[in-house]
Order: C-alpha cells, then sequence, then structure tokens
C-alpha cells in the first residue's frame, strides 16, 4: 500500500509499503476514506518530537471502512464506517474505567520511555512516535487498529465522511479546551491560536454557553475563519497587546477561561520571543512559553487556564508565582476522545454543528509531501488538509470492492 511516511525534519514521502495485518484478536483492519495533516503533525514534522523513526508511517486523524476483523471483535464487522479516535485505549485499565482515556496504563507497548520522561506513560497515540507506542498511523491506503471495540464510533448512515473526520481528534479536543473551562452563562472565553483546534474551541466555547469569544492570532485568514466560523471577536498579537486588550473588552478584569491552542511552538513578539526562539534552537529548553505567559497574564482571577496546544519538556521563564497570585486553575492534556464521541456525533448528524467547515484543502495522498509544506508556511490561506488515500490509489487490495463502500 502507499502511505505517508516520516524521513526527517521537512522530509515526508509517500512510499510503498507492506499492507498491515490483523497482530492480536482485538484488531481490525481499515480501509482509509480520509485522514487529515494535525498541527501536532507538523511539531513531529518540524522534528520537535523524540523517537521517531525513518519510515514512520504518519498520520493519526482517519476514518474509513472495516475491512477485516479479528476473532475477538464483538461490536464491528466488515463494511462498518468508523471515526477512530486518535488515542488508543484498552478499555480495562483504572483510567480507561475514569474516562481518562488518553492516560490508558496498557496501550503503550513502549511505555517505559515515557516513564522515564515524565514519571509514568500515556497511552498509545497512532503514527505519534514511538515513546506513544510506535503504532502505524492512518495517513495511508490501511491501516491496523487494535482495542477496536474499545475506541471506534459507528458513523451514522447517509453521513458522509468529510462531516465527520475532524472528530477523530481536533474537534474533540477543541470541545475538551473549552468542557474544561466549566463556562458559566455570561463568560467570557479567549482562545490563543485560531488553527484548527482553537476554531474547534471557540465554536465548542459557544455551543457551551459562552457570552463572548475572543480569538488570538496573528494570520488574517485565521482570524477571519474565527470570526465567521465561530463567531469570535478576534485580536491580532501582533498588532495590539493582547493582555490590555483583553483588560479593556472585561471592564478590566480578563477573560473568565484562556485556552491555549498554540503549544511547543508559539511565535513570541520582541525580546522575549527572541529570547525563547534562540534557547529552544540551542535546546536549553523543549518548548517556547510565549503563549503561556500570555494567557496568565491575562486570565481574570479565579480564571481557568485551558491547555490543549501540545508541551514536551521543559519550559522557562514559566510564570508560577502569576498562577498562584491569581488563584489560576490549570486544565491540560491530551483529549479524552472516547468520552465525547457519541454525544459529538449527535452534534452533527443533528448539524447542530457543523466542524468540517473549516477545511480549506481537500488532496489526493500522492499531494502529501506539498500539503504539509503548505500546512506549515500556513499558504494559500490554508487551514484544514484532508487527504484521500484512495482518490489515486494504484493498488487495490483483494476483496475491497466488495465490502460495502459508501
Ligand atoms: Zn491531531
Ligand atoms: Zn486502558
Amino acid at each position: 500500500m502507499r502511505a505517508v511516511c516520516w524521513h526527517g525534519k521537512h522530509d515526508v514521502r509517500v512510499d510503498e509499503v507492506a499492507d498491515p495485518q490483523i497482530v492480536s484478536m482485538g484488531d481490525v483492519i481499515v480501509k482509509v476514506a480520509l485522514t487529515c495533516i494535525c498541527g501536532s503533525d507538523l511539531h513531529l514534522y518540524n522534528g520537535y518530537v523524540p523517537t521517531m523513526k525513518k519510515g514512520d508511517i504518519m498520520g493519526h486523524e482517519f476514518v474509513g471502512e472495516i475491512i477485516e476483523v479479528g476473532s475477538g471483535v464483538k461490536r464491528f464487522h466488515v463494511g462498518d464506517r468508523v471515526i477512530v479516535p486518535f488515542p488508543i485505549s484498552c478499555g480495562v485499565c483504572w483510567y480507561c474505567k475514569h474516562e481518562l482515556w488518553s492516560l490508558c496504563d496498557n496501550s503503550n507497548p513502549n511505555s517505559w520511555m515515557l516513564e522515564h520522561l515524565y514519571g509514568d506513560t500515556g497511552g498509545g497515540i497512532f503514527g505519534y512516535s514511538h515513546m506513544y507506542g510506535g503504532f502505524s498511523g492512518g495517513q495511508a491506503e490501511y491501516v491496523r487498529v487494535p482495542f477496536a471495540d474499545v475506541g471506534l464510533e459507528k458513523i451514522p448512515d447517509g453521513i458522509p465522511y468529510e462531516q465527520v473526520v475532524l472528530l477523530t481528534d481536533i474537534f474533540p479536543t477543541g470541545y475538551q479546551a473549552a468542557d474544561n473551562c466549566n463556562i458559566n452563562p455570561g463568560d467570557t472565553v479567549a482562545v490563543w491560536g485560531c488553527g484548527p483546534v482553537g476554531l474547534m474551541a471557540m465554536m465548542s466555547a459557544r455551543h457551551l454557553g459562552a457570552e463572548r469569544v475572543i480569538g488570538i492570532d496573528r494570520f488574517p485568514d485565521r482570524l477571519q475563519m474565527a470570526h465567521s466560523q465561530c463567531r469570535a471577536e478576534v485580536l491580532n498579537y501582533e498588532e495590539v497587546d493582547v493582555a490590555e486588550a483583553l483588560q479593556n473588552m472585561t471592564g478590566g478584569r480578563g477573560p473568565d477561561s484562556c485556552i491555549d491552542a498554540v503549544g511547543l511552538e508559539a511565535v513570541g513578539t520582541g525580546i522575549e520571543g527572541i529570547y525563547d526562539s534562540v534557547k529552544q534552537t540551542l535546546r536549553l529548553e523543549n518548548d517556547r512559553a510565549s503563549a503561556l505567559r500570555q494567557l496568565t497574564k491575562a486570565c481574570r482571577k479565579g480564571g481557568t487556564l485551558s491547555i490543549v496546544g501540545v508541551y514536551s519538556g521543559f519550559i522557562d521563564k514559566f510564570p508560577m508565582g502569576a498562577i498562584f497570585a491569581k488563584g489560576l486553575t490549570l486544565h491540560a492534556g491530551q483529549a479524552h476522545v472516547h468520552k465525547y464521541l457519541p454525544h459529538l456525533v449527535k452534534l452533527v448528524a443533528e448539524q447542530q454543528l457543523n466542524p468540517s467547515s473549516i477545511i480549506t484543502h481537500r488532496l489526493p495522498l500522492e499531494q502529501a509531501p506539498g500539503a504539509y509544506k503548505t500546512f506549515l508556511n500556513k499558504q494559500d490561506s490554508c487551514i484544514k488538509i484532508v487527504l484521500n488515500p484512495q482518490e489515486s490509489a494504484r493498488t487495490a487490495r483483494p476483496g475491497i470492492e466488495e465490502a460495502g463502500a459508501v
């Protein structure tokens, strides 16, 4: 089959690789209908996530059709159309039982790596380095999905793949970011980063009852999207002092909740931005804290910081004093996608929310190398790219034509 493989910094290629096989009785093989490039794939592309190996298959956002089931799979059959959550979860450990799905104790065969780095492991993730399990990703024609009975969500009849492909990651991730803000009627929620996750967080915050949503970015296309798709007020952080502007907009108090949808590659301004870039380049810190510092400064006393942008290690000049003095609550982590999926599928099916409205690019899988560049450089008004592995498939796997494609 063909798959998008990592070969090094700024080097992904569409390679011919071996088809995936059922390994464990709980596995299914999914024929990928659509797959996305995620902002967090750019951290791999830019070489910020350790333990990637040449030839690793990328991609953790994909939907498709089951073409083969392991002998232990009970809930699914060949021909089912499914949403695959990006975290892999066993369904029986303490964390899974407590709906902390992305923190699963059993799904990461390389758990020792994260234990060594962070003191404990996280669950496995498709296509996201060997420290997250070394699972092959979904930017491919086919993918092996373990623990199928636990993770997968059936796509209701009549709903096209494109409408649900963002439910594999960024919509639940944005929704959890907003959910963690415990939004009350009348609340103002500010969101740093108007990329795909930020947009989903804004859409969700609105849906969960925020009266005002404010999007912060520096790219006019993204700010425009936040305004048009999420009814957000917007601030360009290169044009205004964000903390000051937010205070002015909120009667001097600051937003009730601040969401960080930026993460470790935050682009700072002025001396502080240069300081972080130099330190990160010299490997004196892993992560750049520009966005985090702004969130902390801007948030009202007693408010909530909700962090969904990816951070990987140590960070410098972290404003712990302000967090303490202002009595802020801090939430962080990967989305517990399984917890939210049934509800979010219903919202999409009932047309209450339309996350796919932010998709700007639809390309065949073959064009992945160029698509990564476009997404990285935010060219061509690119917000979210969906790749279709079947559009230009050269090879057909025996038997799939009869599998009831929709
Ligand atoms: Zn993602
Ligand atoms: Zn588990």
